[in-house]
């Protein structure tokens, strides 16, 4: 309905807006921002980090070309002015580190742009992933000038990780950490391999992986390819454990995985050198990555709808002690119960989802799965809520009521 709204004023100020033509080319709109920083975003600027990683030769975790291009990655940031920080993790033998930069928000809700910078023994490593450490790099650089106005509503962290290649050991660390400290993570954008083609379709078309919680972020990805005339068709395929987002969307937040759309022929060799990738796609790649991340950034998404909510658990049957024992025409617990709660946005996505006993509030989940469970003294009839919101601050609510006997 709002929109419909705005289309009906805006028909009306259409004359008036042809008369200050002039007014308006001065000032600098949102857009305008958006498509100044992607202009800056150029094949100078991403072949010279390619070729720059490249030339440290296979940068194999634990060995020393992979410590110095962490020490260039810090030494990079820390040139443009960032708060910049080693991140030291240790699993088994290996001991290495991540690299961040954080651009601070008006909020403490991060938006994560990431790419491993690691290669396997024998490889160069441009595409895979000189490209993605290489879009991480051109974003924190187009951005540099921006990094101390509370430009965003969100705090924007670049990170780059080592250890992917032995198995997402850095990106592991990172999560793992993350969610220990309760971070508030409203998206994450990870990169890994965007800069080869083989045909002309290659160039055409670009790859996300997402899941549910993060098909949102592949929605501004797409609006953001057509809008800024990127020419990139956006496919969308379930995201499984093969690079960094992965250990992101195990515990709960929302990530997705750009990828090139024709995968490297010269994939983990001697052959991943840049005279073998396509810098012209992996700009407009980059500019995929950026625009969305600035998108989110500054919450320009608009988002008039609500959240899809559903109470998956419990459902009409007769449970005792969590246990599903048959159906019935209503819901009767005897014991406790495991609530579970289905909620999904398809525009800015879910921020949190609040569960009530007789509109009392019991509890806040912020990552998925939204389960709880309700174990205190109850009788007979009561009335279980749950409450989804998105990041735009749209709720969606579902009730039911349920005869309980917990002593
Ligand atoms: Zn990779």
């Amino acid at each position: 309905m709002k929109k419909l709204v705005v289309l009906i004023v805006a028909s009306f100020l259409i004359p008036l807006a042809i008369a200050n033509y002039e007014n308006e080319n001065i000032i600098s709109s949102e857009d305008d921002f958006i498509s100044n920083i992607l202009s800056m975003i150029n094949e100078e600027m991403v072949s010279n980090y390619i070729q720059t990683l490249q030339d440290f030769g296979p940068r194999v975790t634990g060995e020393q070309a992979c410590w110095e291009a962490g020490n260039y990655i810090y030494n990079e940031f820390k040139n443009y002015g960032y708060e910049t920080r080693f991140l030291n993790w240790s699993i088994g033998t290996y001991e290495e580190r991540n690299v961040e930069a954080v651009i601070p928000g008006e909020k403490n809700e991060s938006i994560i742009v990431c790419a491993h910078f690691d290669s396997v023994p024998g490889s160069p490593g441009a595409d895979d992933n000189g490209s993605g450490t290489s879009a991480v790099l051109s974003i924190a650089k187009a951005l540099s000038e921006y990094k101390n106005a509370t430009h965003f509503v969100y705090t924007v962290r670049f990170v780059t990780f080592s250890g992917e290649e032995l198995g997402l050991y850095g990106s592991s660390s990172y999560a793992f950490d993350a969610y220990e400290r309760s971070m508030n993570i409203v998206a994450v954008l990870n990169a890994d391999m965007i800069g080869y083609t083989r045909n002309e379709k290659g160039k055409e078309n670009a790859i996300i992986f997402d899941r549910d919680n993060s098909n949102w972020i592949t929605n501004i990805a797409e609006n953001v390819s057509e809008e800024y005339n990127l020419g990139l068709a956006v496919n969308r395929y379930s995201a499984g454990a093969n690079s960094d987002h992965w250990p992101f969307l195990e515990y709960g937040y929302d990530a997705v995985f750009f990828h090139e759309y024709e995968f490297n022929d010269h994939y983990h060799s001697s052959g991943d050198t840049i005279e073998n990738m396509d810098i012209e796609y992996d700009v407009r790649m980059t500019k995929l990555i950026a625009g969305t991340l600035l998108k989110i950034a500054q919450a320009e998404v608009t988002d008039d709808e609500p959240p899809e909510i559903s109470i998956e658990r419990p459902l009409n049957y007769l449970y005792i002690a969590d246990k599903e024992v048959m159906p019935l025409q209503n819901t009767v617990i005897i014991g406790k119960i495991t609530m579970k709660i289905n909620a999904v946005d398809n525009s800015s996505g879910i921020s949190k989802v609040e569960i009530y006993i007789d509109n009392e509030l019991k509890e806040v989940l912020k990552n998925k799965p939204y389960s709880w469970i309700w174990d205190e003294k109850a009788f007979l009839k009561h009335e279980i809520k749950a409450v989804a919101y998105d990041n735009s601050a749209n709720s969606a609510e579902k009730d039911i009521s349920v005869i309980i006997f917990n002593l």
